[in-house]
């Protein structure tokens, strides 16, 4: 095949099938694709064949935490050069709505984001993307890792909104993906201390083994239960949440568990409609921040690799070649591991 090419047809199916090598466009650069990392809502797709609004209404390749190699440069492209190793955002916005010009491109209402309907994710062999929506890599970060610098720009973010500093106290609500990079972000941004919770022993054991001080297992879907657990084992109550499991009993936590003056920044994503202990956060005065993806966050992502203040590599649970790629979506919806990647590289690429 000259482009395989990794496509849910609808709701349960993924079929691989060979694809034309795409043309870059002005402004755009052709990709032969090394990583790519499977994410939960590319599992969510496949198998409910929607995210809230979101519905795969046609045939959508799959895909979107990805690196590659530049093939080819289209026309007026100056910042890479064919050779170039990159990691690739995902999401490429109008760059003329209100939120594009402040700054804030993750909220424009036209952002085209791989492996969001109806738009194409690049789990292929050849994919293009917007040239200025590439990042080169160092010689000393892996593919693998440029991959990665997707779902820790969620972590960037979600620090950054919840102000996360020296000295801060965190809880990290959930040891998957997510809640584990933003476990790494806090304590790369100098936070003293992160307690971090999930209902998955195997989970926590990760999240020790990765940095946590602190973790709790959670077995009561009683929120205050559950913060009260945690202040004792902190010593008191953490300054900034960070939710990231999406469970509403884990959200109620979130919120009885932050000090007063706080923030609890919502990451997980879970039911539509959430009943929350509101009037305990309003006359404590806890801010509650939702995120949404993450925006100017992969150039910091990129430096916390490449510095060696983030070590992404023990996340990385399971390998698969393009070619396996059913067989990696099962093993994400089975909970295996943490982060499963798949690549297209030949052997003799792998850095
Ligand atoms: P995941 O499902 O792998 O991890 C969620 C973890 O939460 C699991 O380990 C699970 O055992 C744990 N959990 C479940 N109930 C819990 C409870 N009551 N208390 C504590 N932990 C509990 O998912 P992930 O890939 O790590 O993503 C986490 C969430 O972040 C998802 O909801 C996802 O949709 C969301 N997300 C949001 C954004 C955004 O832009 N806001 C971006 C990426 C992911």
């Amino acid at each position: 095949m000259a482009n395989p090419t990794v496509i849910l047809k609808k709701q349960g199916e993924i079929v691989i099938e060979d694809c034309p090598i795409p043309e870059p466009k002005p402004g755009e650069v052709l990709l032969q694709m090394q990583d790519v990392g499977i994410c939960g809502s590319d599992v969510h797709y496949w198998q409910h064949g929607r995210i809230g609004d979101f519905v795969v209404k046609a045939p959508m390749v799959l895909g979107h935490e990805a690196s590659g190699v530049v093939s080819k440069v289209g026309e007026g492209v100056s910042n890479l050069k064919v050779g170039d190793r990159v990691a690739i955002e995902p999401g490429v916005p109008c760059h003329t709505c209100k939120n594009c010009k402040i700054g804030r491109y993750n909220l424009c209402p036209d952002m085209k984001f791989c492996s969001t309907p109806p738009v194409h994710g690049n789990l292929a062999k050849f994919y293009t993307h917007a040239a200025d929506f590439c990042f080169k890599l160092p010689d000393n970060v892996s593919t693998e890792e440029g991959a990665f610098l997707e779902p820790l720009s969620v972590g960037v973010h979600a620090c950054r909104r919840a102000g996360v500093s020296l000295g801060s106290r965190v809880l990290v609500c959930g040891a998957g993906p997510i809640g584990l990079v933003n476990l790494m972000t806090a304590k790369a941004n100098g936070a003293s201390e992160v307690c971090i919770t999930d209902i998955d022993e195997k989970r926590l054991e990760m999240a020790k083994a990765v940095g946590a001080d602190y973790t709790v297992l959670v077995k009561s879907r009683d929120g205050q239960e559950v913060a009260r657990q945690i202040e004792e084992v902190m010593g008191q109550k953490p300054e900034i949440t960070i939710e990231c499991s999406g469970a509403p009993p884990s959200i109620q936590t979130a919120i009885y568990a932050t000090e007063s003056g706080g923030c609890v920044v919502l990451v997980g994503l879970g039911p539509a409609d959430v009943t929350l202990p509101i009037v305990n956060a309003s006359v404590r005065e806890v801010d509650i921040r939702g995120i949404f993806r993450y925006v100017n966050c992969y150039p910091t992502a990129l430096a916390m690799i490449a510095s060696g203040k983030v070590n992404v590599k023990p996340l990385i649970t399971h390998r698969f070649k393009l070619q396996d790629s059913v067989k990696a979506f099962e093993t994400v919806a089975k909970g295996e591991g943490i982060k499963v990647m798949i690549h297209s590289k030949r052997k003799m690429d792998i850095k």
